[in-house]
């Protein structure tokens, strides 16, 4: 008969990789790993309307960040929350009520309202850094310039590595010490003052590492105050402890693009994206504008400078255009998802958008 303290150390394992997923909500993108930073693609299968979730390293030092992609539209001195840019096979947001940046920004939890519109992000963080650039918002082509600037990515990620090796370290230890050591002192069957010290130590360890957690997530993020609820939920789960470096890095990137990020990562991957959102914003899936007349100038404006950004970001970085390969039955084409068709219709993948002649 199996000893009820494996059930128990089962039951952890199980806790801890239950906690090994992210909770990505639409409209954003992760970016993280355990060696280094990569695009997080996962996949739809643990999905519904709202977002999905991606499962994550199971090593306790992986990072992983969620990152906004355009949540809103920003020209000619007007601020729009229509979405008309979005990863694959994903929902779109369409509210067409425009106003002016100039209007009173403020940030309730993790939804930002700038006089009568109000835009969702992915955590109080992104909030906090989208009002902060709305308040600053000058014109379209300077806010996608800093969204896409690579030097910003760069002085958040060195922060990053700063304030969390030091939790990376701990979590670690004390992943192999109940992953690795518990089981071990249990089949040596050592006397119970080495068990009594083991456990000891371990809470010890524990408590450090939720203090070390506390001060680095303050200094990440001053602006939300002292982390309460983690810090007391780390305390009362090890499980979540060791899960500590992605919980400070989820909201590191809250006002850069995923490209800005990704161009620090994977040369294939970052030209892969590239070429991904630049197909999305020259051919937007449908509806690609919206029916308000003011609003349809404000996305046909920031579309063109977004499709401007993108091409000098592939000039940079010594991307080429993407070469088109049909397969032999193929005669017409999505220009944005690159579907197949063996006939003329409108792609289901990306609202009905209209397809292309091969060749
Ligand atoms: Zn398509």
């Amino acid at each position: 008969m199996i000893h009820p303290v494996w059930d128990l150390w089962i039951l952890l394992v199980v806790i801890y990789l239950s906690e090994c997923f992210l909770w990505l909500p639409h409209g954003t993108c992760a970016l993280g790993g355990a060696f280094r930073w990569k695009w997080l693609r996962g996949n739809g299968l643990l999905s519904n309307e709202n977002g999905k979730l991606i499962p994550l390293s199971p090593l306790p030092w992986a990072t992983a960040a969620r990152i906004p992609w355009w949540e809103v539209c920003l020209a000619k001195g007007r601020v729009c929350s229509f979405v008309p840019f979005a990863v694959p096979g994903e929902r779109y947001t369409q509210l067409t009520e425009c106003v002016s940046p100039a209007e009173r920004v403020r940030v309730d939890g993790s939804s930002v309202s700038v006089g009568s519109l109000a835009i969702d992000t992915p955590s109080p963080a992104h909030a906090c850094a989208l009002a902060e650039s709305l308040t600053k918002a000058k014109d379209a082509k300077r806010w996608i310039s800093r969204r896409l600037d690579t030097g910003e990515v760069a002085v958040a990620m060195d922060r990053l590595k700063k304030h969390t090796r030091p939790v990376q370290w701990l979590s670690s230890i004390e992943w192999l010490a109940l992953f690795a050591g518990f089981p071990g002192l249990f089949l040596g069957s050592w006397p119970l003052w080495l068990w009594l010290a083991a456990a000891g130590g371990f809470m010890g360890l524990h408590l450090i590492t939720v203090t070390v957690f506390v001060r680095a997530h303050r200094q990440l993020y001053p602006q939300l105050g002292w982390p309460v609820k983690w810090g007391f939920l780390m305390a009362v789960a090890p499980t979540l402890a060791m899960r500590a470096p992605v919980l400070l890095s989820t909201n590191l990137f809250s006002f850069s693009h995923p490209f800005a990020v990704l161009a620090h990562c994977d040369a294939t991957q970052a030209s892969e994206m590239l070429h991904l959102l630049l197909r999305d914003a020259r051919f937007p899936a449908e509806p690609s504008q919206p029916s308000d007349e003011q609003a349809k100038k404000v996305v046909s404006d920031f579309r063109k400078e977004v499709v401007r950004a993108y091409e000098t970001a592939m000039k940079q970085m010594k991307v080429g255009e993407e070469t088109l390969e049909c397969g032999s039955g193929a005669t017409y084409y999505c220009p944005r998802c690159l579907s197949e068709f063996t006939r003329q219709t409108d792609c289901h993948h990306c609202g009905g958008r209209t397809t292309t002649p091969v060749g």
